[in-house]
């Protein structure tokens, strides 16, 4: 369990998420505009989203597919009825004066997400529900000193928002939690997770109690918009109200808004309740009934998710389970490294090597170079032909690195980049003995040295045999050998 210690006892954290999804889908939940990112301001937008007088909402089916199935993929049970509400407020970029969402019946209850925590130990994040919702445009404050702009693009999308029971108890885990979860709605393709963009942002509830005591008042933090912010966000709050709790006085239950240019979190508004939006049956469209045929067709086209796959892979190939998970993390990277072996014989070793270099070496790159998996230079192919090459012993794992490199500038294949470089790793032992003999030779008085206990020095030898051979010596063989003039 992860507790805070402070000089007066311990304290348990309690956090809970509401996380916004926007709905990948063409179109707008409730009008025909277009949600394509990055257009000029107020580009896509319909009569309804601007809430001209007489335009009606109409129900994007393919968006309560994506709901549907973003409801299956995490394990909830699809109500057959549901139905909207008004949640009434007034904000500039809310024109309708209301937001048409669904509070007393969602469309999804229950569900949960498995996460292994920084202990090790498995658990699950069970959801309280998901509704969907439209979201609000946005305000413009930095064009101009005297006036906001509102663009309404934005206006109107359709957005799931996953709300958590109370689950989760450290920073880490909810860290843990979002990129799972991002995970997971990428695989549906229900969701892109792209935190960057807006399309997925988390409120966040957050309290403090002494362990065994009833959970504490919490505090609601808006629209923390990275893993990182979150995290930030999670320890000012916990630090906050271990302090108010330590003086004597209450914590109070407040909505507080995030500064990203701070770490700090700003008290914004008293909590407010439900009674204050005024919420109501939405007039302006029928309860959304369901097939339970189409809820059936739909569970029937989700394609295998993270956790299945990570297990799957980790069955097939016998390779480690964290290199299985950061292999299953994103379907693209998965289909990469099975694409790479597709052809080959079941080989574990090479599944292994390529697993490792995989997750080390190429992540490395891509990462080096700000790419994902599909935009990569080297394609599964050639790394396959590496790994061969490796497994093989063609070449040493230090010359391996080298060829990745020139392969992602080069986009040669290894084999070629091997022969056109004489980079072939040599494993004659007769060879290497004669290069072992000459560095032993060349430095007598080191070799004395070594025999009168100076047992470092052995490193010293291999690096100058390798020096000779441009690192191509076999370094098993190489220490063999060496070991045994030495020990002679
Ligand atoms: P509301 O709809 O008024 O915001 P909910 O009861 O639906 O309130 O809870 C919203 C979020 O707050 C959920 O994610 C829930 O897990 C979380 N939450 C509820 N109680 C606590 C608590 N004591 N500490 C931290 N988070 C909490
Ligand atoms: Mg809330």
């Amino acid at each position: 369990m992860s507790y805070i210690e402070t000089s007066s006892g311990k304290w348990e954290i309690i956090i809970g998420l509401e996380v916004h999804a926007q709905v990948i889908s063409e179109s707008k939940l409730f009008s025909s505009a277009s949600t394509k990112f990055g257009t000029a301001p107020n580009e896509n937008v319909a009569y309804l989203d601007a809430a001209i007088p007489g335009s009606l909402p109409v129900i994007n089916s393919f968006c309560i597919d994506q709901a549907i199935k973003t409801g299956l993929g995490l394990n909830g049970t699809i109500n057959l009825t549901s139905f909207f509400d008004r949640k009434n407020y007034f904000y500039a970029d809310l024109p309708q004066g209301y937001q048409i969402t669904q509070f007393y019946h969602p469309l999804v209850s229950g569900g949960y997400v498995e996460i292994e925590t920084d202990y090790g130990e498995v658990k699950k994040v069970n959801l309280d529900h998901i509704h969907i919702e439209q979201d609000a445009g946005k305000s413009i404050h930095d064009q101009s000193p005297i006036r906001s702009f509102i663009d309404l693009n934005r206006s109107g999308i359709g957005l799931m928002e996953i709300v958590t029971k109370p689950d989760m108890r450290s920073a880490v885990e909810v860290a843990i939690f979002l990129r799972k979860l991002r995970s997971i709605l990428r695989y549906l393709k229900t969701c892109d997770g792209n935190m960057d963009e807006g399309s997925m942002r988390a409120d966040l509830n957050v309290s403090v109690h002494r362990p065994g005591t009833d959970y504490g008042t919490r505090a609601e933090v808006k629209n923390v918009n990275s893993i990182k912010f979150l995290t930030i966000a999670v320890n000012f709050e916990v630090e906050r109200q271990i302090g108010i709790l330590e003086s004597g006085k209450k914590v109070k239950q407040e909505t507080r808004l995030f500064d990203n240019s701070t770490g700090r979190t700003i008290a914004m508004r008293s909590k407010e309740d439900a009674q204050d939006y005024r919420y109501f049956p939405e007039p302006d469209l029928p309860p959304l009934r369901l097939e339970q045929s189409r809820i059936d067709a739909i569970r029937e086209s989700i394609p295998e998710l993270p956790d299945a796959k990570s297990k799957r892979l980790q069955r097939d190939y016998n390779i480690p389970y964290y290199d299985a998970c950061l292999i299953a993390s994103e379907k693209e990277v998965a289909d990469f490294y099975e694409k790479a072996l597709c052809d080959v014989e079941p080989d574990e070793n090479l599944a292994k090597i390529l697993s490792s270099w995989m997750t080390g070496e190429l992540f490395a790159l891509l990462n080096r170079y700000n790419k994902t998996i599909v935009e990569s230079k080297i394609s599964p192919e050639h790394m396959k032909e590496l790994m061969i090459l490796i497994k093989t012993e063609v070449i040493s794992g230090k010359i391996a690195k080298d060829i990745l490199e020139l392969m992602w500038e080069t986009q040669e294949s290894p084999l070629a980049i091997v022969e056109g470089r004489d980079w072939r790793q040599i494993t004659s032992e007769d060879e290497i003995r004669k290069y072992v003999r000459e560095v032993l030779v060349n430095h007598n008085d080191k070799v004395v040295e070594y025999k009168n206990g100076k047992d470092k020095l052995f490193g010293f030898f291999v690096g100058q045999v390798m020096k000779i051979t441009q690192g191509k010596a076999n370094p098993q063989i190489l220490n063999e050998i060496l070991k045994r003039l030495l020990d002679t």
